[in-house]
């Protein structure tokens, strides 16, 4: 290690971008890059193994990157313990004049590394990836009495000329939203393009065989493993997503099928938290495609709709409300997390497939993550802080900052109604509507009680009982909850008792 050195630059497993801040005036000949993979990072929640995989070999192959190109560079590999012990070592050893840090995309780690920092000045400076820094969003949430998405997404459009023809959206409208919606129908998706996987190479096949050894009793499979882990690939994964997919994106961008994991999504969210890719390249990319002829104008809006919008919008509202939001609980959910979630070993036929493609491959696309796995737990009435702790562990896109938001907010209404302007809550028949796994399963969607009820069904009409009077004037849940009167005490007590028994796993 260079010691003393002028600078030591912290790059986490979530910055591997040449460009970020922390990089700023870097001077090979008295800075010091520094990265760390600590065994925390992968154990403070039961981290899968595909997303440890994905993680450890986007590093390395980061740091590869910067030998090659001659940056100094003190890289640990796997250490035990915590990212702020192994930070204070580094000070201790390199005893630099200032630490510099992109800011990092956990509230936790940030806490953490001032802390390890001590008396060395720390630089957190602003993540230019992201397009809406977290001043720009508190300043469009001031004097809001309610956030929504569309709004800070029609700012953002303006503000960045995305989809404008002058001042107006593309097209005479924001949002294609209505268009879609599709389900594949009765026949299935038909023809699908093959998903863009890379062979692992040397170096992702050794993080593979460690985490194997290391993390054996992680949940998941470290292998096989396809994701892009270099800048090279995250690229090729991009230009193969809008050449082979973006056309059918939006059509299909909420439609499932049984052992059809990737279907016309992107598949990049974990290339984007990494940062192998920058939004606005990823923004153009679709918007080039677009008005080249190539795609349509609803799914390339529909797809810049989620990096613009969605993915900026979750960012700012978890600096805005960090730390305190991570405890919401807002409908009281007080039960545990069902063990199946871990393993996927349950009778619930989509339950079933959406947990195994994500323990198989680290994912499981939007509808899947909020109309599946999100709606059981919300219905269930899991506390919000153990489905968080499922999402943050699972994905190979996992990263706080996005994660949270997105349960808490989106998912599970922890927040009180401040991201989604109502629970996201529907019978198994919205699942039956949108793929075809109702067909091969035991349960029926259409029942609310008796040993064939679907459980999606029973509990969001115990949903509803238990929450009636909290939504009862609720704008867009009370025509719902209005339903609940055509149901005498008898109907009522029924759907309770099938509840408890759904919740006990007492399916039969
Ligand atoms: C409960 C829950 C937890 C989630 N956790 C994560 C997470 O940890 N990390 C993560 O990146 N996304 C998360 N999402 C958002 C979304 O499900 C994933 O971004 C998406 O499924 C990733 O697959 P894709 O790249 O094929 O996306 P596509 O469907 O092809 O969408 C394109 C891109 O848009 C962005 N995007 C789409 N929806 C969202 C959203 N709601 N919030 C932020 N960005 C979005 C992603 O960068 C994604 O790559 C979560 C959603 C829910 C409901
Ligand atoms: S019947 Fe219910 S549990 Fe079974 S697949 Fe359909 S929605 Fe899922």
């Amino acid at each position: 290690m260079k010691t003393p050195c002028q600078h030591l630059v912290v790059v986490l497993g979530d910055q591997l971008d040449r460009d970020a801040s922390a990089f700023d005036g870097f001077d090979p000949a008295r800075d010091l890059v520094w990265m760390c993979e600590a065994v925390e990072e992968s154990t403070h929640v039961w981290s899968s193994q595909q997303r440890i995989v994905m993680f450890l070999s986007a590093m390395r192959h980061f740091a590869a990157a910067l030998e090659a190109d001659g940056v100094p560079l003190h890289y640990e590999t796997l250490r035990e313990g915590s990212l702020a012990d192994a930070l204070r070592e580094a000070i201790a050893q390199a005893k630099p004049q200032r630490v510099r840090l992109t800011q990092p995309g956990d509230w936790r780690v940030l806490q953490a590394l001032r802390q390890a920092a001590g008396t060395t000045p720390l630089d957190v400076l602003e993540d230019r990836h992201f397009l809406c820094s977290a001043a720009r969003f508190a300043a469009h949430a001031r004097g809001r009495r309610q956030l929504r998405m569309e709004y800070f997404y029609r700012e953002m459009r303006r503000e960045h000329g995305v989809l404008m023809d002058g001042d107006q959206p593309c097209g005479g409208t924001w949002n294609f939203d209505a268009d879609n919606r599709a389900s594949f129908g009765p026949n299935g998706p038909g023809f699908l393009p093959p998903p863009t996987r890379f062979d692992p190479d040397a170096s992702t096949q050794a993080v593979i065989a460690l985490v194997q050894a290391r993390f054996a009793g992680h949940p998941g499979q470290a292998a096989p493993f396809g994701w892009p882990v270099t800048r090279a690939q995250a690229l090729e994964a991009l230009r193969a997503f809008v050449d082979e997919r973006l056309e059918h994106f939006g059509r299909w961008q909420d439609a499932m099928w049984t052992g059809e994991p990737w279907l016309y999504h992107a598949h990049l969210s974990a290339a984007l938290n990494l940062k192998l890719l920058n939004p606005r390249e990823v923004i153009a990319a679709a918007e080039a495609a677009w008005r080249s002829g190539r795609v349509p104008l609803s799914s390339a809006e529909g797809f810049i709709r989620q990096i613009l919008g969605w993915r900026e919008y979750v960012r700012g509202i978890y600096w805005l409300r960090m730390p305190d939001c991570a405890e919401d609980n807002a409908l009281a959910a007080r039960h545990d997390l069902p063990a199946w979630y871990w393993n996927g070993d349950t009778p619930m036929r989509c339950l079933a497939d959406a947990i195994d493609q994500t323990l198989r491959h680290g994912y499981a696309h939007h509808i899947q993550r909020l109309m599946v796995t999100g709606l059981y737990a919300l219905l269930h009435g899991v506390r919000p802080q153990q489905v968080h702790a499922w999402y943050l562990s699972v994905y190979v896109d996992a990263v706080e900052w996005v994660e949270l938001p997105n349960t808490l907010g989106m998912s599970q209404f922890a927040d009180g109604g401040l991201l989604a302007s109502k629970p996201y809550i529907a019978t198994g028949r919205y699942i039956e509507r949108m793929s075809d796994h109702c067909r091969a399963c035991r349960f029926d969607p259409g029942e609310r009680v008796g040993e064939r009820a679907c459980p999606f069904t029973t509990l969001y009409w115990d949903f509803l009982l238990r929450h009636e009077t909290r939504f009862a004037s609720h704008p867009r849940l009370a025509a719902q909850v209005k339903n609940l009167a055509r149901l005498d005490a008898a109907q009522r007590d029924a759907i309770r008792a099938r509840a408890r028994a759904v919740r006990e796993g007492r399916f039969a």
